[in-house]
């Protein structure tokens, strides 16, 4: 094996100044000097592999600016720290319980690559205790005494960060609780370091069935053989692999992009789970969209391309995750329903009218 095809090695090899990233990019003294300014208030890192994904010139590259500081974040006037209040919603240390039968358990505060409009950059990247046991432990045992708990996601920053050693630690307790049901991971180590997902890691997984992935692919250029081989390795394990991407104006809020990452994720058998409205976070204006470029993203797929291909459209908020669609029901009565088709065509449906057709088109039947 190559050492750029170890994941320790990648991790050991992160770029954290302009020096070292300057063999992947051309970067002018101005904006050394901005990388830097920026760099102190926000960590970064970044995997030698996912800066090999960068253009050399091009300072609009939608790979530079998800993983390069930018002045940008410093200059951002709205915007706050916890914008879904999980500091406040948490039971046990790293625990989110916000909805009635599952909680997202935040086990790690690093990741392999620090991505600029990241919801957590309040804690991810800073030496926080997210991965000593103790608090972990502390989080099992609040699930454990939670009945209502059926659905655990184990989220971060990454976890996949952890050794295969601690995964399966935290995995073996939490299949030991009778009440969880399934186990989901949240990385996004398959697009940002997908030499993570070892053969190793997958046959551990595989032990504690039913788990899922969710992964993080916001941009077609990140669709390469080596991510394609990474997730392949987990669904060859029996892991159903989903997509969360995030909105982020001028990298993928425009429909020819955003198709080709969906329809290159289900090339890759990844099933286009959310599309995020990107949170209010600090030091990440720069990347918001309104709403409208969401909902129109969403007009622009639904009919046009499989429902496979189209997630759902979130603004993620302290009272949850909240779907958004422009209105497809026009009109409800008692006994008709006005719909709207993807074309803007309307039919109205009655029930007893709609029993009259199913009789006539039965004697055509054999
Ligand atoms: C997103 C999230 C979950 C998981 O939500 P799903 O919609 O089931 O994927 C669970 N807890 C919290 C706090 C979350 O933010
Ligand atoms: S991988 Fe996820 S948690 Fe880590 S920096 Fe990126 S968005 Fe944030």
């Amino acid at each position: 094996m190559e050492p750029i095809d170890d994941w320790q090695w990648q991790m050991a090899n992160r770029i954290t100044d302009v020096a070292a990233l300057r063999k992947y990019v051309e970067i002018s003294e101005e904006q050394a000097l901005e990388i830097d300014a920026a760099g102190k208030k926000f960590r970064w890192a970044i995997t030698p592999y996912y800066a090999s994904l960068m253009d050399r010139s091009d300072v609009n590259c939608p790979i530079r600016k998800q993983a390069i500081p930018s002045i940008l974040e410093l200059q951002c006037s709205r915007g706050v720290q916890d914008p879904l209040q999980e500091e406040t919603q948490s039971p046990a240390p790293g625990l989110i319980h916000r909805y009635p039968d599952r909680v997202a358990f935040t086990v790690s505060s690093e990741c392999a690559m620090y991505c600029r409009h990241c919801t957590r950059k309040r804690f991810v990247g800073q030496p926080v205790q997210r991965t000593n046991w103790s608090a972990i432990k502390a989080g099992i045992e609040y699930i454990r005494k939670t009945e209502v708990i059926r659905d655990v996601l184990i989220t971060g920053g990454d976890p996949f960060i952890l050794s295969d050693d601690r995964l399966e630690r935290i995995l073996k307790e939490l299949r030991a609780i009778d009440h969880v049901e399934i186990i989901r991971f949240g990385t996004r180590t398959p697009c940002t370091m997908p030499q993570r997902i070892t053969a190793k890691l997958c046959e551990m997984l595989a032990k504690y069935h039913p788990v899922w992935v969710n992964t993080h692919f916001n941009h077609p250029r990140e669709l390469t053989e080596e991510a394609d081989q990474a997730v392949d390795r987990l669904l060859r394990a029996g892991i159903p692999v989903g997509n969360q991407s995030v909105l982020l104006r001028g990298i993928n809020d425009s429909i020819d992009t955003m198709k080709k990452l969906l329809h290159g994720l289900l090339k890759m058998r990844v099933r286009p789970y959310y599309l995020y409205q990107c949170d209010p976070v600090i030091g990440t204006e720069h990347f918001w969209t309104p709403l409208e470029a969401g909902l129109d993203l969403i007009d622009q797929l639904q009919g046009y391309t499989t429902g496979l291909a189209v997630p759902q459209f979130i603004v993620d908020s302290p009272i949850g995750k909240i779907p958004l669609t422009r209105p497809r029901l026009l009109g409800l009565t008692q006994d008709h329903a006005v719909l709207r088709n993807y074309e803007g065509k309307t039919i109205t449906i009655s029930y007893p009218l709609q029993i009259e057709l199913q009789e006539m088109v039965a004697p055509a039947c054999p």
